[in-house]
């Protein structure tokens, strides 16, 4: 699966497995993954930890006269063989996954200049091709583009049980019940923003997983790849 190099843009709802493919894929063709989703969550444990979200909301001006404190990066461990999120130059890889920050990330992904300073970013990283990038709005907004767009769902209930099983591995003591309504809420705001909200692009693919594995995605993305690579 080598040859010119493209944009891979993975879009879709929660926890529908847009990672763990977004990743196998990045592996086999050699190119690089960016999880933008762990960038609006690093945002959001910069606002938690500054006092900028509290019981009654957000404090929007504040935040966005801080957006130029905020610096992210990803950095390649070597040592588990996974790229990490640092925010301000501390590795917050994990922190950015709890359920407070998923509480409040998708309100701070709702401001429009959040996602200025965040598509910004990511158009550079993506600059040279070459890189599988998921989110909700890759294939929309960030490189409308893209080579392949690919729009991913699954079964509601399906989804809830996958998060709360990575969860609770990670030792988060949670419930499905708050995974279920979590995941809810966030595709909820996330489709309904005004600013660039979640939706299929009319040239996607959509990827329904709730009933097949991960070798059968892989199965089916070799095809389309195979397809796109051709005409290039
Ligand atoms: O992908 P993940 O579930 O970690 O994303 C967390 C949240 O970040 C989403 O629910 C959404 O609010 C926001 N997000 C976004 N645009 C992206 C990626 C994520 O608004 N491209």
């Amino acid at each position: 699966m080598k040859g010119k190099k493209i944009i891979i843009a993975i879009d879709g709802y929660s926890s529908t497995g847009k990672s763990s493919f977004a990743k196998k894929i990045a592996q086999k063709l050699g190119y690089i993954y960016v999880d933008t989703g762990a960038m609006y969550r690093a945002v959001t444990l910069y606002c938690i930890e500054n006092n900028l979200i509290n019981d009654c909301g957000l404090n929007v001006d504040k935040i966005i006269e801080n957006l130029k404190e905020i610096s992210i990066e990803f950095v390649f461990n070597n040592k588990n063989e996974k790229s990490e999120t640092f925010l301000n130059g501390k590795n917050v890889e994990n922190k950015i996954r709890n359920v407070e920050v998923s509480n409040h990330v998708s309100a701070i992904s709702a401001i429009s200049e959040v996602r200025t300073q965040m598509v910004a970013l990511q158009r550079e990283i993506g600059k040279n091709k070459g890189i599988v990038m998921d989110g909700r709005d890759i294939g929309t907004v960030v490189f409308p583009d893209a080579e392949i767009k690919i729009f991913m769902t699954a079964k509601p209930e399906i989804r809830a049980t996958r998060r709360y099983t990575e969860l609770l591995q990670k030792g988060e003591n949670v419930s499905l019940r708050e995974i279920e309504k979590n995941i809810r809420e966030r595709d909820y705001i996330d489709a309904h923003r005004d600013t660039s909200p979640l939706k299929k692009a009319s040239d996607a693919i959509i990827l329904d997983n709730s009933d097949i594995s991960i070798d059968e995605q892989m199965q089916w993305f070799e095809n389309i790849f195979q397809s796109v690579i051709k005409k290039q």
